[in-house]
């Protein structure tokens, strides 16, 4: 399983005419991120799914000129498939690093996506690392490797799946500086809806004002609301030619609900704001 998915920049979709992945501030968060970089800082970045929080990491990586090494947390993910682990190979045994312990001799910056899905024995990785010793132990190794300069550890969650067994530890969290994210102001998400999507800025904004519509949504018990991952769906549909509210249909509506009362009513939220 190759869980490290170490990004190659370059133009594409996604990459602005400067050549960093393109990314619209919410507020004053790339200067914050330049901050906890210079400072050697972990960072810790709160928000629903889809808001932007992976992009961001990937504009400021660029910015930075750093490497990123993004891992995707899953509850299988344990200690060893971050830092590594011996590999059997013709009779003979070496040592691989993980993702983590390749960022950390690097000095990369490592993103650990939706952290709190890992299995729990990552903490006791992740504390040495994100406090003032920078030092990443490998236990079956019995090595203890120094953070390269430059190697930042950035870990992202969902709070609203926040349930008492899957949260951060205090001990956990208070090693971390933290950033907020909620889905970007309209005029942003229309700005960034239109760049992603393909649309123009009426299209991109009859979009977002319908998932300002979903969002306020209370009385249908939905997981999540429409992200702006999913608004970026839709209008790429629509740009290829679908239908809008088609579009709508098969990005949003139906990645927020399985069940059909909830499917019918939301459709008609679709009618009543697009028709
Ligand atoms: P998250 O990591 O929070 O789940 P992502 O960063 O993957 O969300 O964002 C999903 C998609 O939404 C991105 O691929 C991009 O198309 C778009 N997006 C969301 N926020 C922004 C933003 N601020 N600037 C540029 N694109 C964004």
């Amino acid at each position: 399983m190759d869980l490290c998915d170490a990004r190659v920049l370059q133009r594409g979709p996604g990459a602005a005419a400067d050549g960093l992945p393109y990314y619209a501030a919410q507020a004053d968060e790339c200067r914050l991120f330049e901050h906890a970089a210079r400072c050697g800082l972990p960072l810790l970045i709160k928000g629903p799914t889809g808001c932007g929080k992976t992009r961001f990491v990937e504009h400021m990586a660029a910015r930075l000129g750093r490497a990123l090494v993004t891992v995707s947390c899953h509850d299988d993910l344990s200690a060893a498939d971050l830092v590594g682990r011996h590999l059997i190979a013709g009779g003979d045994t070496r040592w691989s690093d993980g993702p983590l312990t390749r960022a950390v001799r690097e000095g990369a910056i490592c993103y650990l996506d939706e952290v709190v899905e890992a299995r729990k024995d990552t903490t006791v990785v992740l504390h040495p690392l994100a406090d003032d010793r920078r030092m990443l132990p490998i236990e079956r190794t019995g090595e203890w490797v120094a953070a390269a300069p430059g190697f930042m550890l950035v870990i992202s969650y969902n709070p609203g799946y926040q349930n008492l067994l899957k949260g951060l530890k205090p001990s956990t969290r208070q090693r971390f500086v933290a950033l907020e994210f909620g889905y970007p102001a309209s005029e942003v998400e229309c700005a960034i809806v239109a760049t992603e999507g393909g649309v123009d800025a009426t299209t991109a904004a009859r979009l977002v004002a319908l998932a300002q519509a979903l969002r306020r949504l209370t009385e249908h018990d939905l997981e999540e609301t429409a992200s702006t991952r999913l608004l970026v769906m839709a209008a790429r549909l629509t740009a290829s030619g679908l239908p809008l509210q088609q579009a709508c249909r098969a990005a949003i509506v139906q990645a927020l609900s399985d069940d059909a009362d909830t499917v019918a009513a939301l459709d008609e939220l679709v009618r009543a704001v697009l028709g």
